[in-house]
């Protein structure tokens, strides 16, 4: 268990009261409802591919480049791709001015997110180059490395990186003893855990599972079943972004003839 979270728990407001007597949470949301989620694929002009993810409050922007060549020379791998991923909150993106620049948490957040897509590509296609994602949270209110997932995995197929499948994510876990979907900030906080989990959807493979708090292993397993079935739903979230792209550039194509 996180330091943070025993923190967070014993300041809790008194008589916070995070599911009220008729089960609705503290936005209105149900127990297996998840929160407003928006993409849009294809955002940014320089990069070879992005997408850009509102979830809830958390907005998040994802930028890929490459396969292109690596620099430092020595990182290159003879076999496959390298994958590089940067994950990293902006100042403003918390209540709390964050300092500029890696610390431990993204540098973690990074690598896990690495893990989750790298199952994805077909890495192997590319021998000697890098593949860089950046994701940029500008704005954070808990579930963002579930989102920047979800907008990382648009972005590389928005650069057209040869894919298995896409990797669609969410987070279930558990405030006021019950097990519910996609925590945000205050849920997170003063909940008893959260549990990330990232999916293949097509094969339903696991490529990210992490839990903060304390669940029974009972418990643990309801989580994970909800948070895929959280996942699922994104999943077809970002198939519709990805046909919004492609029907906009169909209708420029036709347009031009
Ligand atoms: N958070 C914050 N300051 C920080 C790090 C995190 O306020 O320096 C908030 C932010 O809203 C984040 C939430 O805490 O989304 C939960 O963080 P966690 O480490 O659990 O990762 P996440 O749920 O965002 O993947």
């Amino acid at each position: 268990m996180k330091v943070k979270r025993v923190e967070a728990m014993m300041g809790r407001p008194e008589g916070l009261k995070l599911i009220d007597e008729n089960g609705k949470r503290l936005d209105g949301r149900k127990k297996y409802e998840l929160r407003r989620i928006d993409m849009e694929v294809g955002v940014l002009k320089n990069a070879d591919g992005s997408a850009y993810v509102e979830w809830g409050k958390n907005k998040i922007l994802a930028a890929v480049y490459g396969p292109r060549e690596i620099h430092p020379k020595h990182l290159q791998r003879p076999d496959m791709a390298v994958l590089r991923v940067r994950y990293n909150m902006a100042p403003f993106s918390v209540e709390e001015r964050k300092k500029p620049g890696p610390d431990r948490r993204s540098v973690e957040i990074s690598k896990v997110i690495r893990g989750a897509l790298e199952p994805a590509l077909l890495l192997e296609m590319f021998p000697r180059t890098v593949i860089d994602v950046f994701i940029e949270v500008l704005q954070a209110d808990a579930g963002t490395r579930v989102a920047g997932i979800t907008a990382a995995s648009l972005a590389l197929a928005d650069a057209g990186v040869p894919m298995r499948d896409l990797v669609a994510a969410c987070a279930a876990g558990k405030i006021d003893g019950e097990i519910v979907l996609d925590l945000n900030k205050d849920e997170d906080n003063y909940g008893e855990a959260d549990v990330p989990v990232a999916i293949m959807p097509l094969k339903n493979d696991i490529t990210l599972l992490q839990m903060d708090g304390y669940l029974t292993r009972d418990e643990l397993l309801e989580a994970v079943k909800l948070a895929i079935k959280g996942a699922k739903a994104v999943y077809q979230k970002q198939r519709e972004a990805l046909k919004e792209k492609y029907l906009q550039i169909a209708q420029e194509v036709a347009g031009n003839e």
